[in-house]
């Protein structure tokens, strides 16, 4: 079945097509169609008949569905798996952990959705305790997915799984690099439920701009900080709400009592797993000076022993986008121009395909490799004279995603003051693998949160109900107000809340 029947039959029209490559070696992958704005205002039309049936189901019917197809995900998983390896590059073992992370999402929120969605009774306060007063969270309708290529199943299921647990039917607009994966799923949903709550649309960024603009009630959007920007832009033109999942520049910290075998593995792996193309995926690294010479030479060691080849073993792939390549050497030539130095890889790091892992040192602060997304296997080591600086140095950028922090005793202080959306203590992009923990940043990095009740409740309304269980003994919201009734609501506000405040005791930590 192609992604045509499987989820905009009633498109007018749809000619173009496009192929993907594999980033290993320029070979097709697959070939897929372009959809057009018609086509895309077709499949939001079909998904939102879709999502009245799906709507009316109870949260336990809707998590049956949502099971079978995690089964069946559960099931094809060597095939996915494939299927991710050949249009990213990414090692077949990489994309095994990727959508088995993302399978464990699918299961939480479809297991999770009612209790933290569900009608639930709230206290209605003193002055209204003659109310009773009920929260509920109430599907949206329509969820437009606009996903990048870098985890092309774990990344927008973390929109999509909670989407469609919360009762919303989905649009899915997969990546130009991705197009396969995007369709696999659609299919594998179509498959175990029979009706097209998930669908895709395939093509570049005006497909993308055009599910912005087909009439969705909201659009999660997974990409590069500017493309963000431009999802914000078209969807304010509808007052259509965004969460925007946009680029980082995560750093780790390491204090002076941190085990640096594993801060120096964490890093490594932050830094060049899936070829450093990882959103949360580790850049900068900021090290206590007392230990930054034996940091650095465990990181350099191990740093050395990793290659990024064209080989059924070898843990690095390909650059997937070949233009983030002229990025990557660009960082490095700016850093190495500026003063810094590289102790692994370097200026000729950058091939054709590959980019070999790079680990740079005494790089300025203002430098790009500091300031912007490199999104290669590469990172900076920077010596700090305290947690403190550690810490401004890690703030003082406009991303603000991730971050990591090694540290045996003060490790949970010093992941308070992060301006970050997740922070890993000793281990590293830890957070994104557990369910119940919101995923989402802050600045730059973009607004809103996945995974977690949160990121049920991103795809949802609040609908607040009050009823009354019996007659106020104030009247006061009838244009029979009495004079008494003023002059009771005074005497009783005096007493609820005209008492002057004390200042808590300052604990010694502050
Ligand atoms: P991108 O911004 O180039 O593209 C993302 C998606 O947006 C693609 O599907 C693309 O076709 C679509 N698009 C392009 N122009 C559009 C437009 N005008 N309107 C609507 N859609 C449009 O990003 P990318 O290169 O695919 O992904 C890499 C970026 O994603 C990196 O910056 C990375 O940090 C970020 N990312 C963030 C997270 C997160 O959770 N914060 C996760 C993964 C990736």
């Amino acid at each position: 079945m192609t992604a045509l029947d499987n989820t905009v039959s009633t498109a007018p029209t749809v000619t173009a097509t496009f192929d993907s490559l594999s980033p290993i070696n320029g070979d097709v992958v697959g070939t897929h169609p372009v959809h057009s704005a018609e086509d895309v205002e077709a499949a939001v039309a079909r998904a939102r008949e879709a999502a009245a049936w799906w709507s009316a189901l109870s949260f336990d019917e809707r998590a049956a569905h949502l099971n079978t197809w995690k089964s069946v995900i559960t099931r094809r998983l060597p095939q996915l798996s494939e299927l991710m390896h050949r249009e990213t590059g990414k090692p077949h073992g990489d994309a095994m952990l990727e959508a088995a992370l993302a399978i464990d999402h699918l299961n939480w929120a479809a297991g999770k959705a009612e209790k933290h969605l569900k009608r639930r009774r709230v206290s209605s306060g003193l002055l209204m305790v003659n109310q009773a007063a009920y929260v509920e969270y109430r599907p949206l309708g329509v969820v437009g997915v606009i996903g990048p290529w870098n985890y092309p199943v774990f990344t927008p299921m973390g929109s999509i799984a909670y989407a469609l647990a919360a009762g919303n039917a989905v649009v899915f607009k997969p990546s130009e690099y991705t197009p396969g994966v995007g369709e696999f799923l659609a299919r594998t949903f179509l498959e175990s439920v029979g009706r097209p709550v998930l669908s895709v649309v395939t093509g570049y960024g005006e497909t993308g701009a055009a599910l912005c603009h087909a009439g969705v009630d909201k659009v999660a959007f997974t990409g590069s900080t500017a493309t963000g920007k431009r999802v914000m832009a078209a969807c304010a033109e509808h007052l259509v709400p965004v969460v925007i999942e946009a680029g980082g520049k995560d750093a780790v910290i390491v204090d002076t009592d941190a085990d640096l075998e594993a801060a120096a593995d964490a890093t490594l792996w932050g830094a060049c797993a899936n070829a450093g193309q990882t959103c949360a995926g580790v850049e900068r690294v900021y090290v206590h000076e007392k230990v930054y010479d034996d940091f650095l030479a465990v990181l350099v060691a191990k740093a050395k022993g990793l290659k990024a080849e064209d080989s059924a073993t070898s843990q690095i792939g390909p650059i997937t986008m070949p233009k983030q390549l002229d990025v990557i050497r660009s960082h490095i030539a700016d850093a190495l121009a500026r003063g810094g130095r590289a102790l692994v890889g370097g200026a000729d790091a950058v091939g054709e395909r590959y980019v070999q892992p790079t680990v740079l040192v005494d790089v300025p602060e203002d430098s790009l490799a500091i300031t912007e997304e490199t999104f290669g296997p590469t990172v900076t080591v920077a010596k700090v004279a305290s947690m403190q600086e550690a810490v401004e140095r890690t703030n003082n950028n406009k991303y603000a995603l991730g971050s990591t922090v090694f540290a045996k005793k003060n490790g949970m202080d010093i992941a308070g003051q992060i301006r970050s959306g997740m922070t890993s203590i000793n281990g590293v992009i830890t957070f994104a693998g557990i369910p119940s923990l919101p995923f989402g940043g802050v600045g730059d990095s973009g607004f809103g949160r996945i995974h977690g009740p949160d990121g049920l409740r991103e795809f949802t309304y609040a609908k607040a109900i009050s009823r009354q269980r019996f007659k106020p003994a104030l009247a006061l919201t009838t244009f029979d107000r009495t004079e008494k009734a003023d002059k009771q609501l005074v005497t009783m506000m005096t007493m609820m809340h005209g008492r002057a405040s004390t200042l808590p005791k300052r604990s010694k930590k502050g």
